[in-house]
């Protein structure tokens, strides 16, 4: 019923030739694996650039980030109207480095969820713990504060994605086990069944991030509410990335 999704976060990696490369790979190696959404947030950079090589929908561009106001005097910010003239269909909001570097709270990222969805864009938004909070017993306390603060009065319209990703699991070679991950993942589908309604929780896709690579992607991927995985590290060498959507078989 829910389409598995898998994405590509580059963070601030590489620079527009080997973007260019790593999207006519992927181009050529798509065909021969299972279906799913493909996802790829690079850069702002080089959104413009890849998005002639993103042939038939195969692979689509999200932005790793955008500011609320739709325009005005903000140095360095991006608007989701110019992520979506750049060709993105969907935005990544409150990735655990944009709160923990640019102290983003979850007010900021539900009033970046309200204009991504005024400028029709998805969006992907990132919830976890640290590894404090987890050890401390504060896991679903804290993810479901963090959806609820995200997703006040937002209400679904098929536009939403949920990355569970345990900030202690990022870029840290360590990997919740599949059934850390599958009891987060069916906590986040319960609490959106109470936030948003239960038919739509069972419609958005739920996502696992935090050193996701082709070994563990299998069994985490074969979870019943793990709908697809957010890549960072292991998204940057395209073989990589295709050989973990090769694991949805
Ligand atoms: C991420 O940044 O969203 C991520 C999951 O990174 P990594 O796969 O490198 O842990």
């Amino acid at each position: 019923m829910r389409r598995p999704l898998i994405a590509a976060n580059w963070k601030m990696n590489k620079l527009i030739p080997e973007a260019v490369e790593w999207v006519a790979g992927i181009q050529r190696l798509l065909p021969g694996l299972p279906d799913a959404e493909i996802i790829l947030a690079p850069p702002f950079t080089h959104l413009a650039a890849l998005k002639p090589h993103c042939k038939n929908d195969s692979l689509k561009l999200a932005g790793q980030n955008m500011f609320w106001e739709p325009q005005g005097a903000f140095t360095g910010e991006i608007s989701g109207a110019m992520l979506k003239s750049a060709g993105c269909e969907y935005v990544i909001l409150g990735h655990s480095e944009r709160r923990l570097f640019f102290h983003e709270d979850d007010a900021g990222i539900n009033k970046k969820i309200s204009s991504a969805q005024a400028d029709g864009l998805k969006t992907i938004l990132c919830v976890g713990e640290t590894l404090e909070q987890r050890n401390g017993g504060q896991t679903e306390e804290v993810v479901k504060s963090q959806l609820q603060g995200a997703l006040e009065g937002i209400e679904d319209k098929g536009d939403l994605v949920v990355a569970y990703e345990p900030v202690w699991a990022i870029g840290t070679g360590l990997t919740a086990t599949p059934d850390q991950a599958q009891e987060a993942h069916a906590f986040i589908r319960a609490t959106l069944g109470s936030i948003l309604s239960p038919e739509a929780s069972e419609g958005v896709r739920i996502l696992y991030g935090g050193s996701v690579n082709q070994d563990n992607s299998r069994e985490l991927l074969n979870q019943s509410d793990i709908d697809g995985a957010l890549v960072g590290g292991a998204s940057l060498a395209v073989e990589k990335f295709c050989a973990i959507i090769a694991s949805l078989n």
